[in-house]
């Protein structure tokens, strides 16, 4: 297009920079395409606990997804896990484990683990940090809850209160009780979740802690801590703190954002990004396809107050969901997408979006693009609206991840099959 600027060419556009875009456009880089990823924002990835819940509740309590999953698809025809197999979760599972060297994460679809949150909840969760793996509520014994003075968002007594009535509850009572560690506070009033992670990486602020801890703890005990236990260094964090207690710990997820193991997780995947070659661009925003005869040959991108094309060969569309903007309420009450303007299976004009009830089936929460079998977003007649773009995450609809406890499990699944789509036609 004369008189507009352009930007230099890449084979794929990744659109998000949350899980889904994340692991897509890694897989991409590292089979030797170029990659250029833009994101408007982090996205949720910094804000939720890292831990890969591939199916939680369907609507029943779920052991394991593995076995869940054809079920589930087959009576819930609009979903993503419709278009994903369970061997593709598994597979996406592998390799994101392949792909976080910081620490490792464990558990696999076969059977879902119960991690405490910060309120005490077991939540179902299929794959975890190694660090909060300890903390599974199936197997573990008496457990002390441990939390810092100086840290004001994480809630020792409430934590173990919940735990025990919720564990009881579910007929497998864990004993569970609060501790208090008077730490020193270096000047400061308190601390929040990334400056109290950076102290844990500080040898000396360690060994305190960990006399703290032995002073308060009693023999049988597991100790659980808030999610603060170094942030590059975790692995080590956690390892010299079971070895100076002598007793098991694992982190709890705290509820007040930023979360410092998504940070973990996010700085991983860019570092592969980067090492693999592909571009991040942030705070650009796509609004628009870049369209030449009606074939999409790029995606119009505004940064820094200027529209300008980024042509590629395909696009992978991952910007999420109502929580990151991907799909957003227009001012007549219907959904529509963003990005690049793609039709939206939910709420037309008029309809009613959100239903009076809190806990109702709102049909807002669902809205979101319907994919092909290879991830394509499709018109109403079943379609793919462009052959060369691939939708990955929060952006499709049909589930309802916060209910379901699905919502990394399929960001992550339709993120690492996206690229697969991608690297079959690139040959
Ligand atoms: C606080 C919190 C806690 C959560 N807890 C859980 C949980 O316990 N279990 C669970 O299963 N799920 C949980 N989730 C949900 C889960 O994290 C999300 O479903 C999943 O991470 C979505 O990933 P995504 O990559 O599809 O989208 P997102 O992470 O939302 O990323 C979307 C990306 O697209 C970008 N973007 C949007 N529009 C544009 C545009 N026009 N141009 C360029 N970029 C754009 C955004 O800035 C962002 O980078 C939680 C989410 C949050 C926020």
């Amino acid at each position: 297009m004369t008189g507009q600027p352009r930007t230099a060419a890449a084979d794929v556009v990744v659109l998000g920079g949350g899980m889904a875009g994340l692991v897509a456009a890694v897989r991409l880089a590292e089979a030797g395409l170029r990659v250029v990823t833009v994101a408007k924002g982090h996205g949720s990835l910094r804000l939720s606990p890292a831990t890969i819940d591939i199916l939680g509740y369907g609507p029943g309590r779920v052991d394991s997804p593995a076995q869940a999953l054809p079920g589930f698809a087959e009576a819930h025809p609009g979903h993503p896990y419709a278009v994903v197999s369970p061997a593709a979760v598994a597979m996406s599972v592998q390799w994101l484990k392949e792909h976080v060297d910081t620490y490792s994460y464990v558990g696999d679809p076969s059977a879902n683990m119960l991690l405490p949150t910060a309120i005490g909840v077991p939540r179902p969760s299929a794959v975890a940090p190694e660090t909060m793996a300890g903390g599974d509520v199936r197997t573990a014994g008496p457990m002390a809850i441990a939390g810092l003075g100086v840290f004001k968002d994480f809630h020792p007594a409430l934590a173990a209160e919940n735990l025990q009535a919720a564990t009881a509850a579910y007929g497998r009572p864990v004993q569970a009780r609060p501790v208090l560690l008077d730490l020193p506070s270096a000047g400061q009033p308190d601390f929040g979740a990334v400056g109290l992670a950076r102290r844990f990486e500080d040898a000396a602020f360690r060994s305190q802690v960990a006399a703290e801890l032995r002073a308060a703890v009693h023999g049988e005990e597991t100790i659980g801590m808030p999610a603060v236990l170094g942030m590059d260094q975790a692995r080590s964090a956690w390892t010299e703190l079971q070895q100076a207690t002598g007793r098991p710990v694992f982190e709890i997820p705290t509820a007040v954002p930023p979360s410092v193991p998504g940070m973990r997780l996010a700085s991983a995947l860019h570092a592969r990004l980067r090492r693999a070659g592909g571009r991040f661009v942030l705070g650009a925003e796509a609004v628009g396809p870049q369209l030449s005869n009606g074939t999409l040959t790029g995606v119009r991108i505004s940064s820094a107050a200027r529209v300008a094309p980024r042509m590629c060969r395909w696009v992978v569309l991952a910007t999420g969901g109502l929580a990151s903007g991907g799909i957003e309420v227009e001012v007549s009450g219907a959904a529509s997408e963003r990005a690049l303007g793609l039709p939206v299976h939910g709420p037309g004009p008029g309809d009613a979006g959100f239903l009076p009830g809190y806990w109702d089936d709102h049909p807002m929460e669902t809205a979101g693009l319907r994919v092909d079998s290879r991830l394509r977003p499709v018109g109403p007649g079943g379609e793919p609206v462009y052959p060369n773009v691939y939708a990955a995450g929060a952006v499709i609809g049909g589930a309802r991840p916060w209910r379901e406890k699905s919502g990394d499990g399929i960001s992550l699944s339709t993120g690492y099959l996206a690229a697969d789509a991608i690297l079959e036609e690139a040959g």
